[in-house]
């Protein structure tokens, strides 16, 4: 009978055909992140339902229609929107913001939220993403800005724009409401509901509404960058000096306000037009209230969130390079029991020594082992039969050159493979320019 349970709406399979392009972003992610100091974390799934409506706002699209919530025994829990809360909740928890400052962490996790499936919207989808705790400084958000640059440049993603914005402190934003109140007040009545109720308790979030009509209406209301205190307006005029320095390119867009409540100061998004509607590859900004929100100290903090499919989609489209998928070096094609056996200890011993070893688990006959080691693209083969393993030696085939070298079958047949796989390496990077020994392969190789 067929299968007939199928994945849930808006999530997806990645299989191990694909795999290697996680691992290309989740390596350089990583190791860029770990070179500016920050230091992976790993968080609980769900969380108490009440963190998120504390962090991420009440008056968030988030948290008015995407979250995934369920009651146990007398509980509430949700499964993370965000990686940001549960972050902060277990730098909280585990004393990290008493230790020495800046605190610096990065994750790769999963999200949820439920919201309509389209290219680029999953209901599950995975973040790379990171938190710094400690920091005022504008020093701080262009070191953010430019770890985030740095991983798209390293993945050779193009037509990437930065925008910034500066949302600014509660200071200035309460005379900012006041202005924004005044303004949508004559067209109350055509906004959307929940833009109405949005409108005296967080009037802001009317400017991230994805509804037409309200975006129409948003379209000449005062900008937040004009109501800016002056160490708002002083932080994002730093922020703006060290960018320059850094040459990293930037465009300021005063209509970004991020879909999240917990953003003070800077905010900035790295979008693509390439990729259709859901262009924004990272989001992120400073929240300088949150920490003490969730009954912490007052500690300034800042952080982004990074969508991976998204990044994918984009590397898809502009044929970028991925790390080469690891392939078999050796395949042992097997003749009979005593052969089988022989395989089974060498391709062991291969193992322990970091090649990649495969034998027949099929019962196949030759030809149809030679056909398999083919498919899988082994650089190198080994038939094994009787007289090979009284003779205590077989060849050694290069799938490639289709030359046969004889190798011994003793105690030393690793050490012995080993050479002749080094001679071939060296071979290779000579005739085709060094190529094989670049980790990055084409497409879908
Ligand atoms: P959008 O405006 O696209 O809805 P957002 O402001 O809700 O994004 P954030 O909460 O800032 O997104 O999340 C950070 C990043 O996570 C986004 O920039 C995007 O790359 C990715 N992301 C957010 N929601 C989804 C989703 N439903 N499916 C896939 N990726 C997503
Ligand atoms: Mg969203």
């Amino acid at each position: 009978m067929a299968l007939n349970i199928k994945r849930p709406n808006g999530t997806e399979d990645v299989l191990p055909r694909d795999a290697h392009k996680w691992h290309t972003i989740e390596k350089i992610a990583r190791e860029t992140a770990e070179s500016y100091g920050f230091g992976e974390i790993r968080v609980p799934t769900f969380e108490n339902t009440d963190l998120f409506l504390r962090s991420v706002g009440e008056t968030t699209d988030v948290v008015q229609k995407e979250m995934y919530t369920v009651m146990a025994k007398e509980t509430k829990f949700t499964l993370r929107p965000e990686g940001t809360a549960g972050t902060i909740r277990a730098m909280l928890q585990n004393g990290l913001l008493n230790e020495a400052l800046p605190q610096r962490v990065y994750y790769i996790l999963s999200c949820f939220r439920h919201e309509r499936p389209q290219a680029g919207r999953l209901r599950e989808f995975h973040q790379f993403g990171l938190e710094m705790a400690g920091s005022q400084s504008a020093a701080a958000d262009a070191e953010v800005i430019s770890l985030a640059k740095t991983i798209l440049d390293r993945l050779e993603i193009k037509n990437i724009k930065l925008f910034i914005n500066s949302i600014g402190c509660p200071a200035c934003r309460s005379e900012y409401h006041k202005a924004l109140r005044a303004y949508f007040e004559n067209r109350k009545d055509e906004l959307c509901d929940t833009c109405r109720e949005r409108l005296d308790k967080n009037p802001m979030r009317i400017l991230d509404c994805k509804s037409p009509i309200c975006q129409d209406i948003a379209k000449d209301a005062p900008l937040i960058i004009d109501y800016l205190c002056e160490d708002c307006s002083s932080h994002f005029e730093n922020l703006k000096k060290y960018l320059g320095n850094l040459k990293i390119d930037y465009e300021v867009n005063p209509k970004i306000v991020r879909g999240l409540d917990y953003y003070t100061k800077t905010v900035f998004e790295f979008v693509t037009t390439e990729i259709g509607a859901q262009g924004t590859v990272c989001g992120g900004g400073r929240y300088d209230g949150l920490i003490e929100q969730l009954g912490g100290q007052h500690i300034p903090a800042l952080g982004f969130g990074m969508g991976i499919e998204r990044l994918l989609l984009v590397m898809e489209k502009q044929n970028c390079l991925y790390l080469a998928p690891k392939k078999c070096d050796l395949y042992f094609a097997t003749m009979g029991d005593a052969a089988l056996e022989t395989a089974m200890a060498l391709a062991h011993d291969m193992r322990e020594f970091g090649f990649f070893a495969e034998f027949d688990l099929m019962n196949r006959g030759l030809k149809a082992q030679m056909k398999y080691a083919n498919k899988i693209g082994a650089a190198f083969t080994i038939v094994l039969g009787d007289n090979e393993l009284s003779e205590g030696k077989a060849k050694l085939k290069d799938m490639k050159s289709g030359e046969e070298t004889p190798i011994a079958i003793d105690e030393k047949f690793v050490l012995n493979f080993e050479n002749i796989y080094m001679n071939n390496v060296l071979n290779t990077v000579e005739d085709e320019t060094g190529n094989s020994l670049f980790a990055f392969t084409e497409g879908d190789n």
